[in-house]
């Protein structure tokens, strides 16, 4: 049965994408079998893996929507274990469309509950804010994955982002849990990264992941070849750390 883990976090540009690509090909690599949620309409987590948009027939949007089946919406990716939701742009209309739709928090839930069977893990890539597409992925997930860039304003937002957990956690989805806090873009060679990762560690002294993301060109080159980093560099720092990453998940859950 797949363990759902939603990466989120309402900020823009802290690795999210980059970590739910990443993440789901180390699993897949591991021999596990993924399913990888686009749910952000820039649909980078889709295009990262070779997906081309333009022949997209249909998107998530159709399974939250128009009730299309999830099944029939799953692509393969290029790599063995790895499938994805796509999304398109069509998928900046569900936040509006969905205010006014019944039972509009767990539309996600109940499309990709049933393929739970098929999966070892379903991995959801958020948009970067807590509007109903980040809500309706809290809402299907089992666990929460939290990047957080080494940068200035790091805890900028986690408050409002903790609140939001816990009025998910009260009121739609009591089985959802924090998987682990992800730091992201370490530069060892800035005072500034140091700094953000002890503070990051205080806040969350049990959730941090011993397992920290350095910044690395490669992971950033990587998403233009349309292939996840073990893929394009499957010797990289970047390929290391996020298969590192993907064994610690493995013994969290
Ligand atoms: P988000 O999905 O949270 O908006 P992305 O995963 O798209 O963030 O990352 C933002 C940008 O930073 C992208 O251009 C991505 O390629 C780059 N990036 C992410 N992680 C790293 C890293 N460890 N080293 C270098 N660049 C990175
Ligand atoms: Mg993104």
């Amino acid at each position: 049965m797949a363990n759902i883990i939603a990466v989120a976090n309402q900020k823009g540009g802290v690795a999210k994408t980059t970590t739910a690509v990443n993440l789901s090909a180390c699993l897949a690599e591991a021999g596990k079998e993924i399913l990888l949620v686009d749910m952000d309409p820039q649909g980078n987590a889709s295009s990262g893996l070779g997906i081309d948009k333009v022949r997209v027939r249909h998107c998530i949007y159709d399974v939250l929507i128009n009730g299309a089946p999830a099944d029939s919406v799953i692509v393969r990716s290029d790599w063995e274990h790895l499938h994805i939701l796509p999304a398109t742009i069509q998928l900046a209309g569900a936040e509006i469309e969905l205010v006014s739709a019944i039972s509009r928090e767990v539309k996600l839930k109940r499309a990709i509950d049933p393929l739970r069977s098929r999966f070892d893990f379903i991995v959801i890539d958020c948009p970067p804010s807590l509007g109903l597409l980040t809500l309706n992925s809290l809402t299907a997930a089992d666990y929460m994955l939290i990047p957080i860039q080494c940068e200035y304003y790091a805890l900028e937002g986690l408050g409002q982002l903790m609140s939001t957990i816990k009025l998910v956690q009260k009121h739609l989805n009591n089985d959802l849990s924090i998987l682990g806090v992800l730091l992201t873009m370490f530069d060892a060679r800035t005072n500034l990264s140091i700094q953000v990762v002890d503070e990051v560690k205080n806040h969350f002294p049990d959730e941090v992941f011993r397992t920290i993301i350095p910044r690395n060109v490669r992971l950033s080159e990587a998403p233009s070849h349309g292939q996840p980093i073990i893929a394009y560099d499957p010797k990289s720092r970047g390929a290391e750390v996020y298969r590192e990453l993907a064994k610690e998940v493995l013994q969290r859950v």
